[in-house]
C-alpha cells in the first residue's frame, strides 16, 4: 500500500478549491434563494471542499421555469444540425479541459486519476455520439390498413423539459450521459448533482454558454435529496431520468405517479461474474477482481457475486486473492495509485457494517476485510479490496449491494445451476462470463436475466451500445439509439387527403 502524499503537498485545481459554488439557472450564478449551503469533503484528506449552494423547492421552481422558457422560445429554434453543432463544440471544449475535469472529480470523489481521465474522455464521446444521433431523429410512414386516401405517419418531438438526478460515482460522466441525449433531441435539463460530489457538473455549466446554447437550457441546481424530490413533483417537468439507488428510485416511482412523468431508471445492481474451468484463468482473475475492486466497488455495474467452477475454485480464488492483496491504495492523484477511498464517511460506515456482518455470518476475508487504516489512510475513507470465501448464496453480503470493494466467491458445479443462480437476485444490471467454449458462451448470455452481459472481459462500455437494467436495476437504456428514443415523444398523424 503506498503512503498518502501529505495534503498540504497536493496541488488542486482551482476550481476544486475557493468560495462555495453557486447554483446555474438561466444562464446566471446564483446563490440557492435560502442562502444556505452545504458542506463537502475531500474524501482522501477528510477536508473541507468547497461548500454548494443549498437548491430546494424554490430554486427548482426557477430552474424549470427557465428550462421551460429556452424549450419554448430560443431553443425550440435550434434545427437538428443545429443541436448537433452546439453539442460538437461542447465536446470540444471538454476535451481541451479533460485533464482538469479528470483532477476535479480525483479530488471531489475519489476517484484514481487514470480512471477520471477515462470518464472525462467517456463524458467527450457521449456528447459526440449524441450530436450524430440528433441527425438521425425520424418517425415512420405507416402503410395502414385504412382507406388509401388516409395518409397516415409518426412524428418524434422531444418530451419537454427534463429533471435529470445522478448520483455521485463517476458525475461528469453520469451527467454526460443524461444531458447528451436529452440535448440532441431538443429537450431542456435541469441537473440535480449528488451532494458528494458536484464539482464537475458545476464546471461543465461554465461551458453551455461558451458552447452556442442559450440560456436555460442547461440549468444545475445542487443540494440534497429535497431538490430531486422537488423536480420530481413538479407539475411542469416532463420526464425525470435518474441515476442512483434502487430505494431512491422506488421513491421517486411513488412521487412522480400524481403528475405521470416520464421515468428512467438506473438503479442498483449485484451483477454475477461466473468462470468456467476451461477459461484464460489468469486473463479472467484480472477481469474479476478489477470488475470487482474498481472506483473501490463504487460501480453499478460491479461483478460482486463471483461463481467459479467447483474444479478450479480454490486455485482460481488464490489468484482473485493474491491480485486483490497487491492493489495500492493510495492518493488519486498519485500516479501509482490503484484504488482511492470511498466517497464518504456515511460509505465507510455502510461498506464496514457488510464486512463485519460477513465475517459474522461465517465468511472467510483472503483479502482486506476492514477498513485500512496505516498512515494517512487513516485520514481518508479507505477499505481494502475484499474477497469473502466460505459464503453461502442466501448471505447478507452476497443478496445486497454493498457499493464498496468486497467481492463474494461460490463454486458452481454446472451450467444450468451456475445459470439459475446468477439470476436468483432482485437485480439484472450486468453479468460476466469467462469460457473458451463460444457455445456455452452464448446460452450463458441468453441465460443470464441483466441488461449487459460481458463475455471473457468485464465493463467495456461504448456510448453506441444500450446500457441499463433488468428487474429491480431499474428501466429505460442510456447510450445506444434507445437513449435518444427516452427524450421523445411519438405522435400518430392520420391526414385524410381526399
Ligand atoms: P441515492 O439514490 O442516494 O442518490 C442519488 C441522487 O438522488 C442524488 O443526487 C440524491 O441527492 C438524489 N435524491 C436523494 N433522495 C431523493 C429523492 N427522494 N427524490 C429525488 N432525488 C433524490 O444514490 P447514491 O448513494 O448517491 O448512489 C449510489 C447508488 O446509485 C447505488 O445503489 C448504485 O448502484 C446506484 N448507481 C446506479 C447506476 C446505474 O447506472 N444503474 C450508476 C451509478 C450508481
Amino acid at each position: 500500500m503506498t503512503q498518502l502524499i501529505r495534503p498540504d503537498e497536493r496541488t488542486v485545481p482551482e476550481f476544486a478549491a475557493g468560495p462555495a459554488k453557486q447554483l446555474l439557472i438561466d444562464g446566471q450564478w446564483v446563490d440557492a434563494q435560502s442562502g444556505e449551503t452545504v458542506a463537502s469533503v475531500d474524501p482522501t484528506t477528510g477536508r473541507p471542499l468547497p461548500e454548494l449552494a443549498r437548491g430546494a423547492a424554490a430554486d427548482i421552481g426557477l430552474a424549470v421555469a427557465a428550462a421551460r422558457r429556452a424549450f419554448e422560445g430560443a431553443w425550440g429554434g435550434f434545427r437538428p444540425r443545429d443541436r448537433a453543432r452546439v453539442l460538437n463544440c461542447l465536446a470540444d471544449l471538454i476535451e481541451a479541459r479533460s485533464e482538469e475535469f479528470a483532477t476535479i472529480d480525483a479530488v471531489d470523489m475519489g476517484v484514481p486519476l487514470n480512471v477520471a481521465r477515462w470518464m472525462a474522455a467517456t463524458a467527450v464521446n457521449t456528447f459526440r455520439y449524441a450530436a450524430s444521433m440528433a441527425l438521425d431523429i425520424h418517425g415512420d410512414t405507416v402503410e395502414s390498413s385504412l382507406p388509401a386516401s388516409m395518409f397516415t405517419y409518426t412524428l418524434k418531438e422531444p418530451v419537454g423539459v427534463v429533471g435529470a438526478i445522478i448520483p455521485w460515482n463517476g458525475p461528469l460522466f453520469a451527467a454526460s450521459w443524461k444531458l447528451a441525449p436529452a440535448l440532441a433531441a431538443g429537450c431542456t435539463v435541469v441537473l440535480k448533482p449528488a451532494e458528494q460530489a458536484s464539482l464537475t457538473p458545476l464546471l461543465l455549466g461554465q461551458l453551455f454558454q461558451e458552447a452556442g446554447f442559450p440560456p436555460g437550457v442547461v440549468n444545475i441546481v445542487t443540494g440534497l435529496g429535497e431538490a430531486g424530490a422537488a423536480l420530481v413533483e413538479h407539475h411542469d417537468v416532463d420526464k425525470i431520468a435518474f441515476t442512483g439507488s434502487t430505494a431512491t428510485g422506488q421513491r421517486i416511482i411513488q412521487a412522480s405517479a400524481g403528475t405521470v412523468k416520464r421515468l428512467t431508471l438506473e438503479l442498483g445492481g449485484k451483477s454475477p461474474h461466473i468462470v468456467f474451468a476451461d477459461a484464460d484463468l489468469d486473463a479472467a482473475a484480472g477481469s474479476a477482481a478489477m470488475g470487482a475492486f474498481s472506483l473501490s466497488g463504487q460501480i453499478c455495474s460491479a461483478g460482486t457475486r463471483l461463481y467459479v467452477e467447483r474444479g478450479i475454485y480454490d486455485e482460481f480464488t488464490e489468484k482473485v486473492a493474491e491480485i486483490g492483496r497487491s492493489l495500492r491504495l493510495g492518493d488519486p492523484l498519485d500516479a501509482t495509485t490503484d484504488l482511492g477511498p470511498l466517497v464518504s464517511r456515511e460509505q465507510l460506515d455502510r461498506v464496514s457494517f457488510y464486512l463485519e456482518d460477513g465475517a459474522a455470518q461465517g465468511a472467510v476475508a483472503r483479502s482486506g476485510g476492514a477498513r485500512a487504516t496505516d498512515g494517512a489512510l487513516a485520514d481518508g475513507f479507505f477499505v481494502p479490496p475484499t474477497l469473502f470465501t466460505g459464503v453461502t448464496d442466501d448471505m447478507r453480503i452476497v443478496r445486497e449491494e454493498i457499493f464498496g470493494p468486497v467481492l463474494s466467491a461460490l463454486p458452481f458445479d454446472d451450467i444450468d445451476d451456475v445459470i439459475k443462480r446468477a439470476n436468483d437476485t432482485p437485480y439484472g444490471l450486468a453479468s460476466g462470463v469467462w469460457t473458451r467454449d463460444v457455445g456455452r458462451a452464448h446460452t450463458v448470455a441468453r441465460g443470464l436475466r441483466a441488461g449487459m452481459v460481458f463475455v471473457n472481459n468485464y465493463s467495456a462500455t461504448d456510448p453506441a451500445l444500450p446500457f441499463g437494467g433488468y428487474k429491480t436495476s431499474g428501466y429505460g437504456r442510456e447510450n445506444g439509439r434507445e437513449s435518444i428514443e427516452a427524450y421523445l415523444e411519438t405522435k400518430a398523424v392520420y391526414l385524410q387527403t381526399a
